[in-house]
């Protein structure tokens, strides 16, 4: 085993799936872990079992890394010295040590039929026994093999596990973990096709590639005795082995992507910034040194310790990641988040791709009055739709203060649009506060509440009840918009028509 001091640790997965948030954790530890310790962290495709690849999913895993910036020191597009980096490469290298286990007895080959362990499970089934091999082709001996394989005959290879004693490993997050070898199937190393399993392909690949630290979900803690059996059949000294605490759902629940955990894809697309997400992320499973859990990608490194990762279970809490998000976002310098929303806007359909210098400067005024309000990225559009297009849809019972009838509120209309006009008359420039003012005092003459009258400009302004701060979306539209609203939403008012005739 290589240096311990200069961790290789490794994230492998298999491109069955779009990476969800579960698969992504555990490549964050293995990632943070590496970088803190100044070792390297490998990625390998474990594409062994090419009936189950779905397309796409190995683009997305590349994609969902290089969106959070775990960034690989080994694997697929960039090579290093021990590749190559996908399974699907190195079939020769596997049959090379399936046979080795052969030859000293710790593997054999298996020549049952489909039929007949299918029947076999059945009887065990019925007997109420866990399904295993019952090492009918253990007895072959050597040279009957061969002369089977001569003729042509399909065969599995399998692990010869003992019959007694007990595999023991030690998990860093755990302790000593203890299996009974009587109760290990046989597992098969080499399918009929020639492919190695997952269990073979493991093992030979984190032995060669030096992995120092096998870091990775507790769902493989049943897998670990047969690869510490294997490690030990080749005589290779194994890895140290870590299962990371499963993560739960709200109800206490395995997260898995049936009961939620989500696409890390998805949750770009959504409108989560790659910064709220890994600092999420870290927090499950691991706990800072202090107690701010606010912590940027360099402190994570700086902190991260396999000391600080508990083993207990986790609780993924949606709630708390858009809490998170949202903190990170109002974090953001103005035009940063400018830039970060223009692909949603543009999404969305109201901004053309290239955007206009005028659209990106209209996306740049309007950040400050949803920088507060808004959770994730996709948030933006909806809440500030009306600034980018001037066809507003009015349903004229809006445009009507509470307890105000018609007349009264388009007496109320009328007189803003004249205030309006008075306004833009002046040279002083078009801001919130002046247009703010000016409609107090006008609120005052009219002898008006602010509340309905502010309401149904804000409404003849955007179309919508609920929006930013009024007084700045007008500075925003600027004053020729905001008037050619207010004249449309007077027309509607007068004619009871939700578009003006
Ligand atoms: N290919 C396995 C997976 O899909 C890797 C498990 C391991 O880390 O050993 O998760």
């Amino acid at each position: 085993m290589a240096d311990p001091n200069r961790p290789r640790v490794r994230y492998a997965p298999s491109p069955t799936g779009f990476p969800h948030i579960g698969n992504i954790h555990t490549a964050f530890f293995n990632w943070l872990f590496a970088r803190h310790a100044g070792g390297s962290f490998i990625l390998r495709i474990e594409d062994t079992d090419q009936d189950r690849v779905v397309a796409g999913s190995l683009e997305a895993i590349y994609e969902s890394l290089r969106w959070l910036g775990m960034n690989w020191d080994e694997g697929p597009e960039i090579g290093g010295p021990f590749g190559p980096y996908f399974q699907s490469e190195r079939l020769p290298i596997y049959r090379q040590y399936a046979d080795q286990l052969i030859a000293s007895g710790h593997a054999y080959r298996c020549f049952c039929t489909q039929e007949r362990l299918a029947e076999l499970r059945a009887a065990q089934e019925a007997r109420r026994e866990p399904p295993r091999y019952d090492q009918l082709c253990r007895a072959i001996p050597p040279a009957e093999q061969e002369r089977r394989v001569a003729a042509g005959e399909p065969y599995v290879i399998r692990l010869a596990v003992p019959n007694s004693g007990e595999t023991t490993f030690h998990d860093l997050f755990r302790g000593d973990i203890t299996f009974q070898n009587a109760l290990i199937d046989d597992q098969v190393l080499i399918k009929s096709d020639g492919w190695p399993t997952y269990h073979l392909a493991n093992v030979v690949d984190d032995h060669l590639m030096e992995i120092t630290h096998v870091l990775r979900g507790d769902e493989w803690i049943s897998s670990t005795p047969k690869h510490i059996l294997l490690y030990q059949f080749l005589g290779w000294q194994p890895p140290l082995f870590g299962h990371f605490p499963i993560l739960l759902t709200m109800n206490r629940a395995k997260l898995s992507k049936r009961r939620g955990a989500p696409d890390i894809l998805d949750l770009r697309a959504k409108g989560y910034l790659p910064e709220a997400l890994i600092n999420f992320l870290a927090l499950l499973g691991w706990a800072p040194e202090g107690k701010n859990e606010i912590l940027s990608r360099e402190e994570l490194i700086q902190q991260f310790t396999l000391e600080r990762v508990g083993a207990t279970p986790s609780i993924y809490n949606p709630e708390k990641l858009d809490w998170m998000n949202g903190y990170y976002i109002r974090q953001l310098a103005p035009n940063d988040l400018a830039q970060r929303l223009l692909p949603f806007y543009q999404q969305a359909g109201l901004i053309p791709e290239p955007a206009s210098p005028d659209l990106v400067h209209l996306v740049e005024r309007l950040v400050p009055l949803i920088q507060e309000r808004i959770k994730t990225l996709a948030d933006a559009p909806p809440l500030t739709d009306f600034f980018f297009r001037d066809d507003l849809v009015y349903e004229p019972a809006l445009l009507i203060g509470k307890g105000w009838t018609r007349e009264q509120s388009l007496a109320a209309l009328g007189q803003a649009r004249e205030c309006l006009v008075q306004l833009t008359a002046s040279a002083a420039p078009f801001e919130a506060e002046r247009i703010e003012a000016a409609f107090r005092v006008l609120a005052d003459q009219m002898q008006v509440k602010t509340g309905q009258f502010f309401g149904i400009l804000r409404v003849a302004v955007t179309g919508q009840t609920v929006a930013p701060p009024l007084f700045q979306t007008m500075a925003v539209l600027g004053p020729s918009r905001t008037l050619q609203r207010l004249d449309r939403a007077i027309s509607v008012l007068a004619t009871g028509l939700a578009v003006p005739s």
